[in-house]
């Protein structure tokens, strides 16, 4: 009778993770390369940082386990790899292509926010202390990492992004019917690049 316990279903999550922070270190610079806002390249390179802290980390919870430290393929978070990687390939301006980075670091966030809740809880069950304060930790990164992600689209990246889209419709020569549709926001990014090449 060979039954897995709940422990050996924690121990493949950790292995899990373990392979999804060694799949991020790889890509993270990938994507702060291409950051054109320097706030943005400067919160991925921060989450790089915290993010080699989170390999070690969880070193350290396979030693409290007893269990050599060893990775399992994550296909997740190589699927969310994999995604954005083809959004880099695409021709974006730069405040686009920030959003876009945005968008494929959030999704990153929330894979890793859903697997570290999971094995946290776990460790709480089985009366793992030491192991679900660890993993907390990292699991308080990847929030506040999301977060900042979304502060930054929400403080101006987005916003920014819709104005780009804005001019390169000025470009072709844009139609009053696209204008007279046009909701309030984009109305604004609208009315600011005109201002913009007013000063020009
Ligand atoms: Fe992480
Ligand atoms: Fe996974
Ligand atoms: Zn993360």
């Amino acid at each position: 009778m060979a039954e897995n316990t709940l422990r050996d279903a924690l121990v493949d999550e950790i292995r899990d993770l373990y392979n999804a922070e060694k799949q991020l270190t790889k890509a993270l610079p990938k994507l702060a390369k291409a950051a054109c806002s320097d706030e943005l390249r400067e919160a991925l390179e921060a989450h790089l940082v915290e993010t080699q802290g989170q390999v070690t980390r969880l070193e350290r919870v396979f030693e409290l386990l007893d269990e050599k430290p060893r990775g399992k393929h994550c296909a997740g978070i190589a699927g969310i790899i994999e995604e954005g990687g083809e959004m880099l390939k695409e021709d974006f301006d730069g405040p686009v292509m920030d959003a876009v980075i945005i968008a494929s670091g959030q999704r990153a966030e929330h894979y890793e926010i859903a697997a570290y809740g999971t094995v946290v809880a776990w460790a709480e069950a089985l009366g793992l202390t030491e192991v679900a304060e660890v993993l907390t930790e990292t699991l308080d990164e990847e929030k506040a990492a999301d977060g900042k992600l979304s502060a930054l689209a929400e403080a101006g990246i987005n916003e920014a992004a819709t104005a780009e889209a804005s001019d390169e419709a000025d470009a072709d020569d844009e139609d009053e019917a696209t204008i007279g549709t046009t909701e309030p926001a984009r109305v604004g990014a609208l009315a600011r690049s005109a201002k913009r090449r007013a000063k020009e």
